[in-house]
């Protein structure tokens, strides 16, 4: 029997409309690459999402036709996120820190119709456009008496001329939850980029995970700043979820240095941001520097990265913003865990409160997670025991666009789960810490030494700024631990005081065999750190002693 309740598909366009009828003067603020503050409402944004999906019908495009951005975070790339899904076709989210061939690799994979960049990146477009033979219209995202004469670029019109000349008078088409909203692709740090294809039911359902009080907690009363990008996993679906709830919006554009993006929170009275740790870092510089303090944030989610333990200590115990360290990845849309703690936890000492919140936290509900060893088996949650990080739930990636078989493991239920490639822990309250990428592990005498921990101890030193820790060959051990440092500027520190900070706090045989101090540690186009790089910039290095 089934049940007879309305069916209703879940989609994009849902959130618009909802966001325009029940909060129609919600706040929403851009920084501009133009340089200046942009102001206007959810009843705006609607009206101009419209408007898209009507200029994209002038250009005939087709249903599931993707639509590609290389833009920063901003209102007009928000219509595009809306007009462009709302109305059927596909969000190619291009990350335009990509070298221009890998650009223009995917602009072909994703067989793009129409490229919209913001100016900045015209130099990109000039690059890639002669190789990039399905887009039949570049869109350059500013007024159209900023578009330059000689661009160069064939048939460049400007957004708001070609939008502007579009109707708003549109119905958001009805279709099956399941068809494709937005595609991004992984950041390919081996081989070319995968294809990760969401779909409308994923999109709405990852929204609604991720606004719950144990999650990001968000609700029309918060002021929300996404510095994540929406060039890169839709800003971990920060602009859907905004517009479940409600809330004000405040979009950084291109200025992700600290005073910019501190400027921005305290006159916006933003109360949660996101960010990886990098770009918090700087945030951090700047207040510590100034002897500022927030005023208005409250809650701030980093991940993407480990976030240092001294990271959240300084949030927490300095400004008193609570630090939600989070996990996930492009193939889960991408939220997995968030660190919020249990009752049972609240009656800790603070030391204590800080190992739990180092770790990468507990699974919302959608995702669920298991740790496996080389045969397949699954670990005991314990806390100790580590292994291979497998997930399934319904925003996780069943295959890639294109892609040649499934990356999924069976189980004894035949039910697919997706190996994260990370190497993890999981505690008895179900909060896991990532131990490493697998390819980053540290295997030494047949154990094995997470470079998360190594680094995050550096981290912790008042002199470092930024620490990594890779494996060197070592002819008895097979690999030892060395840390990369580099220092805050002014600061100074000998390796061997370096060295001898670790006493007491790890294992003896953990302990790095030496530290190399470095100008900077080499950083991808998603803010993660390149071990691989590090490594060839280390080449020719020799461990002390051998
Ligand atoms: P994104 O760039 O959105 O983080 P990617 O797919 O490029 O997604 O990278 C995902 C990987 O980043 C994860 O598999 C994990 O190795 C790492 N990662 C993400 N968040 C964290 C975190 N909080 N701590 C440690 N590693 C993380």
């Amino acid at each position: 029997m089934l049940g007879l309740m309305q069916s209703q598909s879940l989609l994009i366009s849902s959130l618009i409309e909802f966001a325009e009828r029940h909060h129609g003067d919600g706040e929403i603020v851009s920084r501009r690459v133009e340089g200046d503050i942009h102001r206007y409402t959810y009843r705006d944004l609607a009206r101009r999402s419209r408007q898209v999906a009507n200029a994209l019908d002038g250009l005939g495009l087709q249903p599931s036709d993707r639509v590609a951005t290389i833009a920063w975070n901003g209102y007009r790339h928000m219509e595009l996120y809306f007009g462009v899904s709302g109305s059927g076709r596909v969000l190619h989210t291009i990350n335009p820190r990509l070298h221009p061939d890998q650009v223009a690799w995917i602009v072909n994979h994703a067989e793009d119709k129409a490229l919209c960049f913001d100016m900045s990146f015209l130099p990109l477009v000039q690059a890639v456009h002669a190789h990039c033979p399905t887009v039949k219209q570049w869109v350059a995202l500013c007024d159209a008496d900023k578009l330059p004469a000689n661009s160069g670029v064939p048939g460049l019109v400007s957004y708001e001329a070609w939008v502007g000349a579009a109707s708003s008078d549109y119905a958001w088409p009805d279709f099956d939850e399941n068809s494709a909203s937005s595609i991004c692709y992984t950041s390919g740090t081996t081989g070319n980029p995968k294809a990760v294809l969401y779909s409308h039911r994923s999109t709405l359902l990852h929204a609604y995970a991720g606004v719950m009080p144990d999650a990001m907690g968000l609700s029309a009363r918060d002021s929300v700043l996404p510095v994540v990008p929406m060039f890169h996993v839709n800003a971990w679906g920060l602009p859907y979820s905004a517009a479940l709830t409600g809330c004000k919006i405040v979009y950084p554009g291109p200025a992700l240095d600290g005073k910019s993006v501190y400027d921005l929170m305290e006159n916006e009275g933003v109360t949660f941001a996101a960010g990886v740790p990098t770009v918090w870092q700087m945030l951090l510089g700047h207040v510590q520097a100034g002897g500022l303090k927030f005023s208005t944030l409250k809650r701030t989610v980093i991940g993407g990265s480990a976030c240092p333990p001294a990271m959240i200590a300084a949030f927490q115990d300095q400004y008193g913003v609570e630090v939600l360290h989070a996990w996930g990845m492009t193939e889960m849309s991408p939220l997995g865990t968030v660190c919020t703690l249990k009752n049972k936890h609240l009656e800790m000492s603070a030391e204590d409160q800080m190992t739990i919140r180092l770790k990468q936290g507990r699974a919302v509900f959608g995702v669920d997670m298991k740790i496996i060893d080389g045969d397949g088996k699954e670990l005991p949650w314990d806390g100790k025991t580590y292994g291979d990080l497998l997930v399934k739930g319904p925003w996780i990636v069943g295959s890639y666009y294109k892609g040649s078989g499934s990356p999924l493991v069976a189980d004894e239920r035949g039910r697919g789960w997706f190996p994260t490639g990370d190497v993890a822990t999981i505690d008895a309250d179900g909060f896991m810490l990532i131990t490493d990428r697998s390819k980053d592990v540290i295997k030494s005498g047949g154990e094995w030494i997470s470079s998360i921990e190594i680094e995050n101890i550096a981290m912790a030193h008042p002199a470092v700024a930024m620490a990594a820790c890779i494996g060197m060959p070592h002819p008895k051990w097979d690999e030892r631990p060395i840390v990369a440092v580099v220092t805050k500027p002014g600061a100074d520190v000998s390796r061997e005081e370096l060295l001898a900070f670790y006493e007491g706090k790890i294992a003896k045989w953990q302990v790095p065999d030496d530290v190399v101090f470095v100008d900077a540690i080499p950083i991808g186009a998603t803010g993660k750190m390149l071990k691989a790089k590090l490594r060839e910039q280390l080449a020719g290095y020799k461990l002390p002693g051998l």
